[in-house]
């Protein structure tokens, strides 16, 4: 089963995100419990490379916004607030 990035693209919450069904198309359906937001989750984006990712992160760290890296990098910001999300996550463990 495909993961879904389920973060809000209006208010960036990754918090109070509800599945709502599936579109027409068969897609899945989110909305944000935040803003009210309804939007489609992008599939977890296992294609990118550790490298993309890495400097994705690092550029955060340099005080870029999601937004300036997804367009850098040439994807989504909610992607890369996932990947940020995830990883000071993981070093808080
Ligand atoms: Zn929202």
């Amino acid at each position: 089963m495909d993961e879904l990035i389920k973060i809000c693209p209006r208010c960036g919450a990754a918090e109070g995100q509800q599945n709502r069904g599936r579109n027409r198309s068969g897609t899945q359906a989110c909305k944000c419990a935040i803003c009210g937001r309804r939007y489609t989750p992008e599939p977890m984006a296992h294609a990118y490379a550790d490298e993309v990712r890495q400097s994705a992160i690092e550029m955060f760290c340099a005080g870029a916004s999601g937004r300036k890296i997804g367009r850098v990098l040439n994807m989504s910001k909610a992607n890369v607030y996932n990947w940020i999300k995830k990883t000071s996550r993981d070093s808080e463990k």
